[in-house]
């Protein structure tokens, strides 16, 4: 089951639930993905930059926080070599981090107090909810992966 963020050309925000990244497709393609709010079927993926929080980080100073919700914490290098590294600390993040997609604060929130098991993870979270974990004292890193580190979640 794949919880995608939508939203329609009216700027209404919602979540869709579907099989995969594919069925969403299809599925907008007969506008059956429609807007709860205004029922208009011109439906796209909101654009949202993937988080992580990783355990032990407690150091992220809250004047840190994003101003938006695509906020980036790292610059894309031009150097090759430090794309290259910049790309391998992405896949190892991917590798050492666990998915939990737009359930990202919540599981956050469950970590840091103790009731859910301590582990690193990622997802997404709206710049509301960052600068929310960042004042409960909750570490959290906004970043942007690049492509070939996606590509090693497949
Ligand atoms: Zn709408």
């Amino acid at each position: 089951m794949k919880v995608l963020d939508l939203q329609c050309c009216h700027g209404h925000p919602f979540e869709g639930w579907f099989a995969s990244e594919d069925d969403f497709l299809e599925q907008k393609g007969r506008s059956l993905v429609q807007c709860p709010v205004c029922g208009d079927a011109q439906v796209v993926k909101k654009l949202s930059a993937p988080r992580l929080n990783l355990s032990g980080a407690r150091s992220a100073p809250t004047d840190q926080a994003p101003a938006s919700g695509n906020a980036v914490a790292l610059a894309k290098p031009q150097d090759a070599d430090a794309l290259a590294a910049w790309l391998e600390m992405s896949r190892k993040l991917v590798a050492h981090t666990t998915d939990v997609g737009s359930q990202f604060a919540e599981e956050a929130r469950k970590i840091h107090y103790g009731e859910a098991p301590e582990r690193a993870i990622r997802g997404q979270a709206s710049a509301k909810e960052t600068r929310e974990l960042l004042d409960e004292g909750i570490a959290v890193l906004p970043l942007l992966l690049p492509d070939g580190a996606k590509g090693t979640l497949q």
